[in-house]
């Protein structure tokens, strides 16, 4: 490691505001002092609000983590669609259990 390995963006939170498709994340300055709103619009980083020339690394890192989220999100889709087809097919895997009281109720089982 040199004095110019680059820095990492130490992101605290993230918060999406309500119905607007803009996100605000919460970055830890590199001395430790103050945070940083780095600004997401529709996915794409918008700004930072801190002193450094733009685009800044809290800015390259914030963008890195909204894409991983994003690949993240479109894989839930695609898993939770591939899901729905097979219990839309019937898929047995899928079919519901009896508890064991309502089986039991089912088949005229006492015990
Ligand atoms: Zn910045």
């Amino acid at each position: 490691m040199t004095q110019t390995a680059q820095k990492t963006a130490d992101i605290r939170f993230r918060v999406e505001l309500k119905n607007k498709p803009i996100v605000i994340y919460k970055v830890r300055s590199s001395d430790d002092t103050q945070d940083y709103n780095v600004t997401v619009v529709r996915g794409k980083v918008n700004n930072c609000d801190c002193k450094s020339y733009k685009p800044c690394y809290h800015m390259r890192d914030v963008q890195a983590h909204e894409d991983e989220r994003a690949l993240e999100t479109a894989q839930m889709a695609a898993d939770r669609k591939h899901i729905e087809e097979l219990v839309d097919d019937g898929d047995p895997f899928f079919a519901p259990r009896l508890c064991r009281d309502a089986f039991c109720d089912e088949f005229g089982i006492y015990e």
